[in-house]
């Protein structure tokens, strides 16, 4: 695809966010912010018997990059492991992006999977913990 139409999807994911609210019986969920940019993500993902994500999904708001990230995680985590998603790192979301991004842009792309990370750290030490 070229850099115009990734463009195009990462507005298209902005106006129209995938999986956008929250989980009844979420096992994880987990929000925090980007005090640059004043945009927030939660995360809520349920789990299946096997450790897998079934669902996956998010509330926010903020600036289209971290919105369009936030919704493009959603669909992309759909099936996976947490030690997957654990995995992710920064190339995994410019992949998603598929356009480069300045460092405060990216500040605002990494936020989703942060938070995602993060729930997850704190959801498999809590279960550790019982
Ligand atoms: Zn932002």
């Amino acid at each position: 695809m070229s850099s115009d139409l990734y463009r195009e999807q990462i507005l298209d994911h902005y106006r129209h966010p995938r999986n956008y609210g929250t989980l009844e019986d979420a096992d994880i969920s987990h929000e925090d912010h980007n005090p640059l940019c004043g945009d927030q993500v939660r995360f809520e993902v349920r789990l299946d018997d096997g450790g897998r994500v079934v669902q996956a999904a998010f509330t926010g708001r903020g600036c289209a990059i971290s919105q369009a990230t936030a919704s493009m995680l959603t669909e992309a985590v759909q099936g996976k492991t947490l030690d997957d998603i654990k995995a992710m790192d920064q190339q995994t979301v410019l992949g998603l992006l598929g356009i480069s991004l300045s460092p405060v842009r990216l500040k605002c792309a990494l936020l989703p999977l942060k938070v995602l990370q993060a729930g997850i750290y704190r959801y498999e030490s809590d279960k550790a913990g019982r």
